[in-house]
């Protein structure tokens, strides 16, 4: 029995992230400006393509909607199996987040199931590389091009994770990313929107920064605009040179941090590979970082006694997540039923992941699950 809790996720924060911070804090300057210009610069070099860092992962999510025109009536097809992040994005711009089944083996979008749910008013679909894996992403472009729809990938699971030998972020419409504390980089909250297409990137520099038209470039070098002028609905969602300092540190780090999350996953499905009630979502990590461990537990348990048991025993464990189209908010009455959704999503458990654990805390956390499971 250990004293000490094994935490379900975490930052990992060295002396390098301290000491930045504190550069930072001695020059005297906190907003936007180089750090979050070199930030970007680091993100667009390794995507291949440009990147613009906001504060958080929802607040990419909202501006690249916003700024491909999503708005007032609007549909955008989504797996209800996600964070609410995704849906108050999308709800934010007056659009309804349109709740699609998700596929049983990936924990993604179902392809199927959200090609019914298309309709004249649907503008875009929005995959979420759930837990670090990918669906079937070529499907989903298939259909976004045969209906004229926009794609944002909600990739804030999905750092580091390649599909067809390609790096998440680095192709397609737009990629948003989220670094907020947990994900597999952070710079305290934050998130960035990576695309190729400049009318968006023109439109988030501006709209990040109340729609001031062109501060981004006043802000890099120190300076803001006074003869300023808007032309736009903007918000207050640019990212801070504390934040990048942190961002930056961490993303000279995350080949380690990925490897090591590899590592700790591939551990827990060689433990888990012969135990029949227990059935790992993802269970090649190749191409895969992941983000979260989730397993589905194949045997009649009440899952909060199993967690509450786990906590006993000093694991936290989360579950990733409650259905949202059965969130108040959300709900639709007359959507049609969502059969994997409500099947697999009552069976799923997240154990510890994050890169601060040890192969001897995944075996403690997967031998008490067998134990309490027999
Ligand atoms: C974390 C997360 C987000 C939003 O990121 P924040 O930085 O927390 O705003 C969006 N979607 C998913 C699936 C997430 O896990």
């Amino acid at each position: 029995m250990r004293d000490k809790l094994i935490r379900l996720s975490k930052s990992s924060i060295g002396p390098a992230e301290k000491e930045a911070v504190v550069n930072v804090l001695d020059n005297e300057y906190l907003g936007m400006g180089q750090q979050v210009r070199d930030f970007e610069v680091a993100l667009s070099e390794y995507f291949g393509r440009p990147a613009l860092c906001v504060v958080n992962g929802t607040a990419a999510l909202h501006l690249s909607l916003q700024a491909i025109g999503v708005g007032r009536g609007d549909e955008v097809l989504v797996p209800s199996i996600t964070y609410v992040a995704s849906y108050q994005a999308i709800s934010a711009t007056g659009a309804i987040p349109i709740s699609c089944d998700i596929d049983p083996d990936s924990f993604c979008l179902d392809l199927n199931d959200a090609c019914e749910r298309v309709t004249e008013r649907t503008r875009a679909i929005m995959p979420v590389h759930y837990a670090g894996g990918i669906g079937d992403l070529d499907g989903y472009y298939a259909l976004a091009s045969k209906f004229g729809l926009r794609v944002i990938e909600d990739s804030a699971h999905a750092l580091g994770s390649s599909y067809s030998e390609k790096l998440i972020g680095s192709f397609g419409d737009i990629a948003c990313f989220s670094f907020d504390g947990i994900k597999n980089i952070t710079s305290g909250e934050g998130g960035c929107i990576v695309t190729d297409d400049l009318d968006v990137l023109e439109r988030v520099k501006d709209a990040r920064l109340l729609g001031v038209v062109n501060d981004t470039e006043a802000r890099f070098k120190g300076a803001r605009t006074w003869n300023l002028q808007v032309e736009d609905q903007g918000w207050r969602y640019h990212m801070s040179d504390i934040m990048a300092s942190i961002g930056r540190v961490q993303f000279h780090r995350k080949e380690n941090f990925f490897k090591k999350r590899q590592v700790l996953a591939d551990k827990y499905c060689s433990i888990f590979k012969n135990i029949d009630a227990i059935h790992p979502v993802i269970s090649n990590f190749d191409s895969v970082v992941p983000h979260i461990y989730v397993v589905r537990i194949l045997k009649k348990v009440n899952r909060d006694a199993l967690r509450r048991k786990l906590l006993e025993r000093k694991i936290e464990t989360g579950v990733h997540y409650p259905p949202n189209h059965l969130l108040k908010f959300f709900n639709n009455p007359n959507i049609a039923p969502l059969p994997n959704t409500m099947k697999y999503g009552e069976k799923i458990i997240s154990l510890p992941l994050h890169a601060d654990l040890t192969l001897e805390d995944i075996e403690y956390v997967a031998d008490n699950l067998i134990q309490l499971l027999e």
